[in-house]
């Protein structure tokens, strides 16, 4: 029996093991926290479960979708979605709504978008692969600066000239105004229901998948050793044969499959070439900082999730967990609302004690004027380091040789989304652990770097029906 070393409990690593341990490998899994799930994991707090931000799952592919209910069943609820943009006091649909857009900018600012659109038909910007070249001639300059700027170099913390095309080519390539114009003239009762407007929810939040594939897994005598921190991965000879754990305990295996940051996997291998640690040096990763604010109230306002684009607020994304799956609460009459600060590793807001983090929060929810008056009782700060691989402008010179490198590698298969340096939503982390599996197992042999560059079929406007993801093609 082959015996398979997988780093780390989230999505990726957790579905690798699902599925090879149903072929009948030995896996062990080494995660460092205390709980599986990674990003994706659900943790309970005062009482209720909360995600760690807002998690809603998608997927257009069959076969994430088949295993996805294959663990779920019949626990799952379809959530109608709603979310908005804040901005300037006022609430824009989101994904945007043309008319109620210009209804919230007023006739002044909606013929000023007219024309930078229309300028940009007329006289394009060139394209200088970057993201604000990218959404300003598509969208005119005016709707950039308005609909994308802030919230963009609030979450990556760089300005949007220096932000690769890559990003909107992967989230927002199907978005265009014609179509957005013409949806608000057919009306909402004439259009089907697609992944944007429904999705699908555990009963037991996100996690509730992640922590059921590591029964499953632990059924099969797979191992999960929790709070163990694998230090390096052992390469000799061009094979990767083993890992060595925090404690300096060697464990050696027949492959293994990496879900932690890739530069910390490559960093660490013996006689790694200068040229790509210098590779590594240029990849750089945003971190967020989720503070969860429990606030008297439950009607505070009715989206699952709110943009923040105001700049003038530090707080990037604000959830609220009454709106995902009431039943969570029982009877409380509270609301747990979690508030995204996003920041880098060296800056001084990710050391800030969590008491300083609560009052910062609190602040910018009495700015939004989002919960009125009410009392915000309790804060709880959750930080999750490495969350967003920055796509930086030309990052994949920096990412090629290291993918090269690595793929030199016999018997060591980078996975997930810090893992192989993608802005992996879980059903590209799934499916980055169910192919992984397959092509140990000689089943399919496939390049798993390119998994999430097929920006082509990734759509959210796949129709689904009221089975929900049941009679999704
Ligand atoms: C705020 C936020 C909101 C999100 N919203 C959505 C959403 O709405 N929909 C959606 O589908 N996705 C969403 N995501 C993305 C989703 O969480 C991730 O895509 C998914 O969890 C990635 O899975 P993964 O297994 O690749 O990585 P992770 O979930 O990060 O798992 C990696 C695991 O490896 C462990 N690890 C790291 N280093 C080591 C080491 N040296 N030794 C042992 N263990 C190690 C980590 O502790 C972690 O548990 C969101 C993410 C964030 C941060």
């Amino acid at each position: 029996m082959k015996k398979i070393a997988i780093i780390g409990a989230g999505p990726a690593g957790l579905t690798a093991a699902y599925e090879l341990s149903k072929r009948n490998y030995q896996v062990d899994i080494f995660e460092t926290q205390d709980g599986v799930g990674g990003m994706s994991r659900t943790i309970t707090l005062w009482d209720c479960l909360v995600d760690i931000g807002p998690h809603r799952f998608f997927s257009s592919n069959r076969q994430i979708n088949k295993l996805w209910l294959e663990i779920a069943g019949d626990d799952y609820r379809m959530i109608n979605r709603q979310t908005r943009i804040f901005y300037k006091n006022r609430f824009f649909q989101y994904p945007l709504k043309p008319f109620n857009a210009f209804k919230n900018l007023g006739p002044y600012e909606t013929l000023r978008c007219i024309i930078s659109y229309g300028q940009q038909k007329i006289s394009p910007v060139a394209l200088n692969g970057d993201f604000e070249s990218w959404v300003t001639r598509r969208f005119g300059k005016r709707l950039f600066f308005i609909f994308f700027k802030n919230y963009s170099e609030k979450l990556w913390g760089i300005k949007c000239t220096e932000l690769d095309a890559d990003f909107a080519n992967q989230r927002i390539k199907k978005l265009s105004l014609y179509e957005a114009i013409k949806n608000g003239f057919s009306g909402d009762s004439a259009q089907h229901k697609t992944l944007v407007d429904q999705f699908a929810y555990p009963s037991g939040g996100t996690g509730m998948i992640y922590e059921r594939m590591a029964d499953h897994v632990r059924k099969r005598d797979g191992q999960i050793f929790l709070k163990t921190k694998v230090k390096r991965v052992i390469v000799k000879d061009g094979i990767a044969g083993g890992v060595e754990l925090e404690d300096g305990t060697v464990k050696n295996y027949d492959a293994i499959i990496s879900t932690m940051p890739l530069t910390n996997l490559a960093n660490t291998i013996d006689k790694v070439p200068s040229a790509i640690k210098e590779s590594l040096a240029k990849l750089k990763f945003r971190n967020t900082i989720v503070v969860y604010l429990l606030v008297d109230g439950e009607g505070l306002f009715t989206d699952q999730w709110l943009y923040v684009h105001s700049p003038e607020l530090l707080v990037g994304r604000i959830t609220n967990f009454r709106n995902w799956l009431p039943d969570l609460y029982g009877d409380s009459k509270k609301t747990i609302l979690a508030l995204e600060l996003w920041c880098n590793s060296d800056d001084e807001i990710w050391n800030y004690p969590d008491e300083k983090l609560i009052e910062i929060a609190t602040s910018d929810l009495k700015k939004t004027g989002l919960a009125g008056p009410k009392a915000v009782n309790e804060g709880f700060v959750y930080r999750v380091p490495r969350c967003y691989p920055v796509y930086s402008k030309g990052y994949m010179e920096a990412l090629l040789p290291v993918q090269e490198y690595l793929s030199g590698i016999e018997n060591l298969y980078p996975i997930g989304r810090y893992g192989s340096f993608k802005y992996n939503n879980q059903d590209h982390s799934i499916l980055m652990g169910m192919l992984a599996a397959r092509k140990i197992d000689g089943e399919q042999d496939i390049d798993l770097w390119e998994i999430n560059t097929d920006y082509e079929s990734y759509q959210e406007s796949t129709i689904i029906t009221e089975t929900g993801l049941k009679n999704n093609h």
